[in-house]
C-alpha cells in the first residue's frame, strides 16, 4: 500500500529518495511542488528527474481531507470544518477569525484519552492518533479556504492563515512524533513557511514529553492547568494524579524557558469551583515569577454539562487579582460558541 508522502518531513524525504538523488535543491523542488502549488500528481512536479517522478508515482501518494460537513457562526463568522479520514474516522477543526488575526484549530487525535472530565471529546474516547499527513492535511484546508473562500466573502485583506493552535480534539503531546513532524513540515520555507513561534502546541500536562517536545521542537507550548491545586485538578483532569500541579511547575522551571519563549497557561474558570478569590490568590502564588503568561478562558457551557460559565463580574475579579500581583494574563472568551466550535467542545462522533 501506498504511504501518503506528507507524512515524510524534509530529514525522512530526504532519507527515502537517497538512492535517486542526494541533491537538497530536489527536496525543496518536491514540497514547494506539494505544499505550495498543490499537486495532485507527482507528473506534475517538473523540476526533477522523470525516474524519480516515476518513483514517487510508484510508492507514494497525495493525500488529502474530505470534508463532510461545515458550520459557520452567525455570531462571530468562526467556521467549523467536519473531516471524514481514509479509515473512515472524522475529525473537527476550526477556523479563528479575531481582529487581525485567523487561527486555525487543529486535532492531532480520533479522540482522547485523558478524560478530562470538562471536555466534550473525553466523552467519545479514544480512537487513534492522527498521522502526520492527517494534522497537515487540516492546516492546508483551512488556509486554502481563507486564501479562497474567506478572501472573497469577509475580507480582501486575508491572504491565510495567521496562527495555528494544537489545540483541537486529542492531547498533542501523546502523540508527539507526529505532532513534531508536522511542526517541520508547515513551518518549512518550502512550504507555508510558517513561524515556529506562530504555532502553539497544548498539553494537559505530560511532563515527561514536555521535556522531548522543548529539545525538539521550537512551536510554542500552551498547558492546560485549569485548576489552583491537585485536589481540584484531580476531580477535572485525572491526568493531574500522574504529572501533579508541583511537577508541571518544576518543568516550566527546570526547561528555562523565558519572556521570549514562554510558556502559555490555560485556566479555564468554571462557576463556583476554580473561580474563587482565594483561587486566583493560590494561583498567583503559583505562577507568581514564572516565565508564562495566563490565558483565562470563561467556560462555555454544552447541552448535558455538569459545569457552568461564572459571570462576567466574577471573570472580572479573578482577572483583575491576577494582574495585581504580577502575573501577566488575558480574558479569552471561545469562538464559535453557537456551533459547538469552542474550547473542549468538538467531537467527531453523535454521542
Ligand atoms: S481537554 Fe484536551 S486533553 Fe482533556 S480530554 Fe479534552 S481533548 Fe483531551
Amino acid at each position: 500500500m501506498k504511504i501518503c508522502i506528507k507524512n515524510l518531513n524534509k530529514e525522512a524525504l530526504k532519507k527515502a529518495l537517497s538512492d535517486l538523488s542526494d541533491k537538497s535543491y530536489v527536496i525543496d523542488n518536491i514540497f514547494r511542488a506539494i505544499y505550495q502549488r498543490g499537486i495532485k500528481n507527482f507528473s506534475d512536479i517538473t523540476d526533477v528527474s522523470k525516474d524519480l517522478r516515476l518513483f514517487l508515482n510508484n510508492n507514494y501518494e497525495i493525500s488529502k481531507l474530505n470534508l463532510v460537513k461545515k458550520e459557520i457562526s452567525k455570531k462571530d463568522t468562526c467556521v467549523k470544518f467536519l473531516f471524514s479520514l481514509q479509515d473512515g474516522e472524522t475529525i473537527e477543526s476550526v477556523l479563528i477569525p479575531h481582529k487581525n488575526r485567523l487561527t486555525a484549530c487543529i486535532s492531532t487525535q480520533v479522540g482522547c484519552k485523558m478524560n478530562c472530565d470538562f471536555c466534550v471529546t473525553a466523552r467519545q474516547g479514544f480512537t487513534r492518533n492522527l498521522s502526520t499527513s492527517e494534522i497537515v492535511n487540516q492546516v492546508l484546508y483551512l488556509n486554502d479556504y481563507a486564501r479562497e473562500v474567506m478572501n472573497k466573502k469577509v475580507d480582501s485583506s486575508i491572504r491565510g492563515l495567521t496562527n495555528i493552535v494544537y489545540m483541537g480534539m486529542g492531547e498533542p503531546l501523546d502523540n508527539l512524533e507526529n505532532v513534531i513532524k508536522s511542526v517541520d513540515i508547515i513551518s518549512d520555507d518550502n512550504s507555508l513557511g510558517f513561524g515556529k513561534r506562530k504555532i502553539t502546541v497544548s498539553t494537559s500536562g505530560l511532563v515527561d514529553k514536555i521535556k522531548i517536545f522543548k529539545e525538539s521542537c521550537n512551536a510554542r507550548l500552551a498547558i492546560s492547568l485549569n485548576a489552583p491545586n491537585d485536589e481540584k485538578r484531580n476531580q477535572i483532569m485525572p491526568i493531574n494524579k500522574k504529572n501533579p500541579i508541583k511537577e508541571i511547575i518544576k518543568t516550566i522551571k527546570d526547561l528555562k524557558f523565558n519572556m521570549h519563549n514562554f510558556v502559555t497557561i490555560e485556566y479555564v474558570l468554571f462557576k463556583g469551583f476554580n473561580d474563587a478569590v482565594d483561587d486566583a490568590k493560590c494561583l498567583a502564588l503559583l505562577l507568581k515569577g514564572l516565565p508564562i503568561k495566563l490565558n483565562i478562558i470563561p467556560f462555555n457551557e454544552y447541552k448535558y454539562s455538569k459545569y457552568h460559565s461564572p459571570n462576567m463580574d466574577t471573570v472580572s475579579k479573578f482577572y483583575d487579582l491576577l494582574a495585581k500581583e504580577g502575573i501577566v494574563c488575558n480574558v479569552r472568551h471561545s469562538k464559535g460558541t453557537d456551533i459547538s466550535a469552542a474550547c473542549g467542545q468538538l467531537k467527531s462522533k453523535d454521542l
